[in-house]
């Protein structure tokens, strides 16, 4: 692997292929893969990722936002896009780069017809959300019968899917709560089946369905996070190659003495004669203020070197005193062995938020 010269994010896209090959292991053979590539693919690029799996053969992506689907189909992806979360603002593009809509309101499915009749388009697929317990998007159980007939009314839809969310697939004390979550969604598409006399695909996986309830498949399942190499388990995690590397260089090191302090409001102060380096990447790069001051730590010769004082905007400096090491020395921030669910043992947050925060001004390599 090249050494870093600069702050970059490196992305192994056989890693990419690995997850998926590993994801689709868990699926009965019919069962369809969509891959969500939500927020730059988690923080890594979208158009990228989603070029490798398209490659791969998957089924359908999902983005939560319509621009973001349209760089998708700006950097020519075919492949069918569902869109989580649209805002009715941005309908007219999303009909124009065929991309497909979560309806998860009666608003949004009045808005929706409206300008699907408008625009005097027939069959146009969409998407109907359930909220089976998450309460955060969906139509509720008892809503499906208004549902129903206003789309039996309405030829410019058409039903391609229905699908809900689970809150907590990732933890075994919410058994009975998935469980339960599972059941009602069942429940939904009986009633949708017989109420329509339609059959439309089902889903309601992502990475930790899939892994924790293979029971619950359906049609098609939801995986972002596993793609991305974290399996939200210390046994999943195993079996999952994190596909992002963040890496920066040493700029320069400097010797204080004790009592001499580092950084921004003097936040830290020398206990002796100390070193420090200082590293090209801030909190405008994606390390928040939170790893300052101890709680977070970055990797240079295999040491950890902990940060010190407070996170600048586009520099941290850590404490490399008993590290063995020089200016123009490679740092690792998150690899695939030092993970970024452990980026700080102390920050109290996940894999997702720490992926998805490298900013877009980290330059991105591709390995393949
Ligand atoms: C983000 C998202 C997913 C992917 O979840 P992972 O835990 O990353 O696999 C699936 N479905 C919906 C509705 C989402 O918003």
């Amino acid at each position: 692997m090249p050494k870093a010269q600069e702050t970059v994010l490196e992305i192994d896209l056989s890693a990419l292929t690995h997850n998926y090959n590993y994801l689709k292991s868990k699926l009965q053979p019919k069962t369809k893969f969509l891959a969500v590539v939500k927020a730059f693919a988690y923080g890594s690029d979208s158009v990228e990722i989603a070029k490798h799996l398209e490659k791969l053969n998957v089924d359908y992506f999902a983005v939560a936002y319509v621009k973001e689907g349209v760089a998708l189909r700006d950097a020519g992806i075919k492949t069918p896009i569902l869109v989580l979360h649209p805002q009715s603002i941005n309908f007219n593009t999303l009909i124009n780069r065929c991309l497909e809509p979560s309806i998860y309101s009666n608003h949004v499915l009045d808005e929706f017809i409206k300008i699907t009749e408008e625009l005097d388009v027939q069959d146009y697929p969409i998407h109907l959300k359930f909220n089976t317990g998450l309460n955060r998007l969906g139509f509720k159980d008892k809503e499906i019968e208004n549902v129903v007939s206003k789309i039996k009314h309405s030829p410019s839809v058409k039903i391609k899917s229905l699908f809900s969310h689970l809150a907590a697939s990732e933890d075994f004390n919410e058994l009975h709560f998935t469980q339960f979550q599972i059941k009602t969604f069942q429940h939904i598409a009986k009633q949708f089946e017989n109420l329509s006399g339609e059959k439309p695909w089902l889903h309601l996986c992502n990475t930790s369905g899939i892994l924790n309830y293979p029971e619950a498949h359906f049609n098609m399942v939801r995986s972002g996070i596993g793609l991305y190499g974290f399996g939200n388990s210390v046994e999943e995690d195993k079996n999952l190659k994190p596909i992002a590397s963040l890496k920066s260089i040493v700029s320069q090191i400097h010797t204080i003495e004790k009592d001499e302090t580092v950084g921004y409001n003097r936040a830290y102060t020398s206990q002796g004669t100390e070193r420090t380096a200082t590293i090209p990447i801030g909190h405008a790069d994606g390390i928040n203020r939170i790893y300052g001051n101890g709680n977070g730590f970055v990797v240079i010769n295999n040491k950890k070197a902990p940060i010190i004082g407070n996170v600048c905007m586009d520099m941290i400096m850590v404490n490399v005193t008993d590290i063995e090491c020089k200016e123009g020395d490679e740092v690792i921030i998150f690899n695939s062995e030092y993970k970024a669910s452990n980026l700080s043992e102390n920050a109290k947050t996940i894999s997702y938020e720490i992926i998805t925060a490298v900013s877009q001004r980290v330059k991105r390599i591709f390995l393949s």
